[in-house]
C-alpha cells in the first residue's frame, strides 16, 4: 500500500510523531479531512480533537489541541499547539481539565450578568482538548 510521511511537532514536546502512513483524518476548521498519499496541496487549520491515523497493520489516535497543517503529495506537517500519542497522555490530569472547563462554562451560563466571549470560548477549546485526549484513551465523555 502507497505511503505519506507524516510529521507532527508541537512548541514543548518538540517531535511528537514521524511515520510514513496509509492514511490521516483529521478535523479541520472547514470540516472532516481524509488525507491519503499524493493528496492536492492544502494548508488549514486544525481544531481540538482525537486523529485517526492509519498504519499497515492497524489505525493509533493521537490527540492535536489545535494548530495547522500543511499537506503535500509526499508529506503532511502538523505544528501542533500541543499534541500527545496515547501513552503520553496523563487520564487524571485529562479528567480535571475536563471537569475545570465543563464547570467554568456551567457557570458562565447561570450567570446573571453577559460572560465575556473570550472567557467562554477559552473554556470551550479547554473542553475540547481534554476530549480530545480522553477520546484518544477510550474514555467516551459527553
Ligand atoms: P491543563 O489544563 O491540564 O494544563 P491544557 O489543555 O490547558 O491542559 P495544553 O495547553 O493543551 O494543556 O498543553 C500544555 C502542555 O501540557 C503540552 O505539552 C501538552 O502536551 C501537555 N498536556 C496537557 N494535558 C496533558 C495530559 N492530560 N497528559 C499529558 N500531557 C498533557
Amino acid at each position: 500500500m502507497s505511503t505519506i510521511r507524516l510529521e507532527i511537532v508541537s512548541p514543548q514536546r518538540g517531535e511528537i510523531y514521524s511515520n510514513d502512513i496509509n492514511m490521516l483524518i483529521v478535523r479541520s476548521i472547514a470540516g472532516e479531512l481524509g488525507i491519503l498519499p499524493r493528496h492536492a496541496r492544502l494548508l488549514t487549520e486544525l481544531i481540538p480533537h482525537a486523529m485517526k491515523v492509519k498504519v499497515e497493520g492497524g489505525e493509533i489516535q493521537i490527540a492535536v489541541g489545535g494548530g495547522f497543517m500543511e499537506v503535500t503529495p509526499e508529506l503532511i506537517t502538523i505544528l501542533a499547539n500541543a499534541a500527545e500519542l496515547e501513552e503520553a497522555i496523563d487520564v487524571e490530569r485529562a479528567k480535571a481539565a475536563y471537569k475545570r472547563a465543563s464547570d467554568r462554562i456551567e457557570a458562565y451560563k447561570n450567570a446573571a450578568k453577559d460572560y465575556g466571549e473570550i472567557d467562554i470560548r477559552r473554556a470551550e477549546a479547554a473542553l475540547a482538548r481534554a476530549k480530545a485526549r480522553l477520546t484518544v484513551k477510550g474514555i467516551k465523555v459527553d
